[in-house]
């Protein structure tokens, strides 16, 4: 480690003693080589939230559209109608689908797509009845803030309409995607005409006053720096004080390929495994106020995922059987992990195994 251990004596002073820690105190810890202190004090708050449970989700992924008329450029998925990979799912699709889960032991589904307009919002209402009809246990989470901020622009519905209507078809919390970054200059660059900030933020405090719960994430790796990423984490502890409706904080590495922003900013790596540890670590000590601190498999590996329970992670993700958008942007993680995997990695770093369902409760420990 190339910065003694020193300099984060106050910090650590601090973690021990409970106190928040600051805006400075995250941009010491987020630009610090001392990975090891960080690990450290990450470690002692997550072990003082969690103990030594550690949990993983058995779900499966779907992705209902690639179609999207806004054009991120941190994107890889989305494509627009005339593009020979475009695909939306019909009903009768989705119906088949969701009759192959059946009986494969999920109790999630994770639903997500593009901003596709041509799908009326009858489309929506069908498909978390469909979901609900055949496996009516399962608890469906799903659409971003992004995709209900669009869905109630193009059918013309006041957005608490439109929440109410799929909660009524069987929509059961919603995802924490399309946060991105938070910060407006690097927002419009990263992803455009995407829903803002602001917005983002008051559709999650609504669904949290209807009662419903949600997570919440950031997109990392690109062109961000670090004092965005720590607005970006205040401004969720910050809402979290208000509703306390976030189960869990993630994030996604940026993945480069085939995406605009790879190509014009020229970026032509995946973040690093340091990198990847300390934003997790960071997040941990500045979301003192979120339970759950997951780590995305499918963005940063299994290893990093593994070694990632020393920093502050205490959420593995889940199994997920099928997944498009994390693997058009190049990612060669595998599309599904057995639930064996996870309780022999989590063994492995000296922790309970524990499968829990969407919100957080152990159904069983291993
Ligand atoms: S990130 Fe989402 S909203 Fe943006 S282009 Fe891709 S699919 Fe569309």
């Amino acid at each position: 480690m190339s910065i003694a251990l020193s300099n984060l004596t106050d910090i650590r002073e601090k973690v021990e003693a409970g106190e928040r820690l600051t805006f400075e105190d995250g941009m010491r810890l987020l630009t610090s080589n001392d990975l090891y202190t960080i690990g450290q004090l990450a470690d002692l708050v997550r072990a003082r939230k969690n103990g030594d449970i550690v949990t993983f989700i058995v779900n499966t992924h779907l992705n209902y559209t690639n179609i999207c008329y806004l054009d991120c450029k941190l994107c890889a998925f989305g494509v627009k109608p005339d593009q020979p990979k475009a695909y939306a799912l019909s009903l009768a699709e989705l119906e088949k689908k969701f009759d192959e889960m059946k009986g494969k032991g999920f109790t999630e589904l994770h639903i997500v797509g593009g901003v596709n307009p041509r799908l009326p919002f009858s489309y929506y209402e069908e498909m978390l009845r469909m979901a609900k009809a055949a496996m009516p246990d399962v608890h469906i989470q799903a659409f971003t803030a992004v995709e209900l901020d669009y869905l109630s622009r193009v059918v013309h519905l006041p957005l608490e309409e439109v929440i109410d209507r799929l909660r009524a078809a069987g929509l059961g919390s919603i995802l924490g995607g399309g946060a991105e970054i938070f910060d407006p200059e690097i927002r419009s660059i990263i992803s455009g005409h995407k829903t803002s900030a602001e917005r983002w933020l008051k559709i999650h405090r609504h669904v949290h006053r209807l009662g419903m719960r949600s997570n919440a994430s950031i997109l990392y790796g690109s062109i961000e720096r670090p004092e965005h990423v720590i607005d970006h984490l205040l401004r969720l502890r910050e809402l979290q004080d208000e509703t306390g409706g976030f189960d869990a904080f993630f994030g996604f590495a940026f993945h480069p390929e085939n995406t605009t922003l790879g190509r014009e900013y020229h970026i032509t790596g995946e973040t690093t495994g340091l990198y990847d540890l300390k934003l997790l670590a960071t997040a941990r000590l500045m979301l003192d106020n979120f339970q759950h601190i997951r780590a995305f498999w499918m963005m940063i590996g299994l290893k990093l995922a593994q070694v990632s329970l020393y920093f502050g992670v205490d959420d593995l993700d889940g199994t997920v059987m099928e997944e498009q958008i994390v693997h058009d942007a190049g990612s060669q993680a595998p599309q599904m992990t057995p639930k064996e995997s996870f309780i022999n990695m989590i063994r492995e770093a000296g922790r309970i195994p524990a499968e829990r369902d969407t919100l957080y409760r152990i159904l069983k420990t291993y």
